[in-house]
């Protein structure tokens, strides 16, 4: 089993002080023990794998899921909460040029609707998960993005069908969102949610619409074709006519061999406050539970929670070892203090890291595996996927039916090549992190 990551990134240490952790308890789901037969395996249970298991145990099908931890372990359970546009790292002028415009239009328009999936979604099972937020606020952290931010509003009405907000320096003020920022933008799509209980939540329903979900059962082998699949784990094996890949930033070369190059890691980390008084909010000028993030590049996220605690995240480091965790740690709070200096005294108890996932070509992927009929997968969503990897899950669902009721468009179905640089591909982030950082001041 190949990973191209350092163990460390693989294991509990990056979720230690994780504080969603806190915030619901859930009993494990058991390893597989024996060999099972099912119409579709699922590798990787987090929102993927888990929305696509449910559309198929809704629609009838006899599936399994397998996660190497447990559902919900990987960026799914411990991710920031935006439930937001996003899921490509591209803008609307290259996916033009290389789907055309009506194809470019239909891959935004789906960025919308996955929102509204997940909003179906947790009203349709009932699963709690303290949303909070009216769409998302753009801050902008120079005096020269204003002008981008205008544009940008221009944008979201063209591709969304959805006006955006432009606040000076004095609206954000006057809105709870005191700062350095020069103004802001807020598009009224999207909310902030627990990403743990909605993926437990997730895994409920999935299971309660009859799928078979087992934690502790890493798959090693995909073996055979379209109509008999073989998955081996350690303490048994699936057979299965149909298979879908859903290990995002967690997989391996060789699950498939396929996914071998076609996937980029990269760290994103987070930390979380203690409860802010009230004192303390106005102290900063910020009381607004908008959920929020900087015209930065690599950017920083921020939103406080309806709990009173504040979440800031960042990238992380491209390490990815203890001592390089810790490294990055002290840097988001090094951060968190330039930017909301009246919290200088307030501490962060809570620290964690995960893999968000980039492709190629910066698009998501929902589609067939090329070369492997009955093999689908869906990964890539570039730090978006709270949104885009529930519909990818759908999208998946239905190719593996063979019907379609949502859209699916180029832009996913188009597979991703392979990075150059085979295994030590995540090298090539050192320049684009130097070049994006240098693009940022
Ligand atoms: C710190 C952080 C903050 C983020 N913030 C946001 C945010 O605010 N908004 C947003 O939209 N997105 C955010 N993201 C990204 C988002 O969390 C991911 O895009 C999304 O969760 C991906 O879901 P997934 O199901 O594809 O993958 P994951 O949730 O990563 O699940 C993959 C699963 O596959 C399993 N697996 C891997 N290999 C195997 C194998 N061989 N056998 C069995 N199981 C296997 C893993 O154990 C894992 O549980 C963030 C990510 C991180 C890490």
């Amino acid at each position: 089993m190949t990973r191209i990551c350092d163990d460390f990134a693989y294991g509990d240490g990056p979720v230690e002080t994780c504080f969603w952790n806190e915030t619901i308890n859930a009993a494990p789901y058991p390893p597989l023990a024996g060999d099972l037969s099912a119409d579709v395996a699922i590798v990787g249970g987090g929102y993927t794998g888990l929305s696509a298991a449910l559309h198929l145990a809704e629609a009838g099908q006899n599936v399994v899921l397998l996660d190497e931890q447990q559902p919900g372990w990987g960026a799914s359970g411990r991710n920031g909460g935006f439930c937001c546009l996003g899921g490509s790292h591209t803008d609307s002028a290259s996916l033009t040029r290389r789907f055309g415009a009506t194809e470019a239009r239909e891959y935004f328009l789906t960025e919308r609707d996955a929102i509204s999936l997940v909003d179906d979604l947790l009203a349709r099972h009932e699963i709690k998960a303290d949303t909070h937020s009216n769409g998302e606020t753009v801050l902008a952290h120079r005096k020269k993005d204003l002008r981008a931010l205008e544009k940008k509003a221009r944008e979201i009405s063209d591709l969304y069908g959805v006006s955006a907000d432009l606040m000076s320096k004095a609206d954000l003020t006057t809105q709870g969102m005191g700062g350095s920022f020069h103004g802001g933008l807020t598009i009224p799509l999207g909310f902030a949610l627990n990403p743990r209980k909605y993926a437990l939540g997730l895994a409920d329903a999935a299971q309660k619409a009859g799928a078979s979900l087992y934690g502790q059962t890493p798959v090693s082998k995909i073996s055979g074709q379209a109509g008999q699949f073989r998955l081996t784990t350690p303490q048994g094996t699936i057979e299965a006519k149909k298979v879908i890949i859903a290990t995002n930033g967690y997989g391996r070369e060789s699950v498939p061999n396929w996914m071998a190059g076609r996937y980029m890691p990269a760290q994103s980390s987070v930390i979380v406050t203690r409860p802010l008084t009230e004192a303390e909010r106005q102290a900063q000028g910020w009381t607004s539970l908008q959920m929020s993030y900087d015209t930065r590049t690599l950017l920083h996220y921020f939103r406080l929670m309806p709990d009173g605690r504040f979440l800031f995240g960042m990238r992380g480091g491209l390490r990815t070892s203890s001592k390089a965790d810790q490294g990055v740690r002290h840097l988001i709070r090094r951060d968190f203090e330039r930017m909301f200096p009246a919290w200088r005294g307030v501490e962060t108890p809570y620290y964690w890291s995960g893999f968000v996932c980039f492709a190629r070509g910066l698009t998501p992927f929902a589609g067939p595996v090329p070369g492997q009929d009955g093999m689908f997968a869906g990964f890539a969503y570039h730090g978006n996927g709270v949104a885009m990897a529930s519909y990818s899950g759908a999208v998946l669902a239905e190719q593996v039916l063979g019907r379609q009721t949502l859209r699916h468009p180029k832009a996913i179905l188009s597979p991703p090549g392979r990075f150059p640089g085979g295994r030590s591909r995540r090298w090539a982030l050192w320049p684009a992190y130097l070049a994006y950082g240098l693009s940022d001041l």
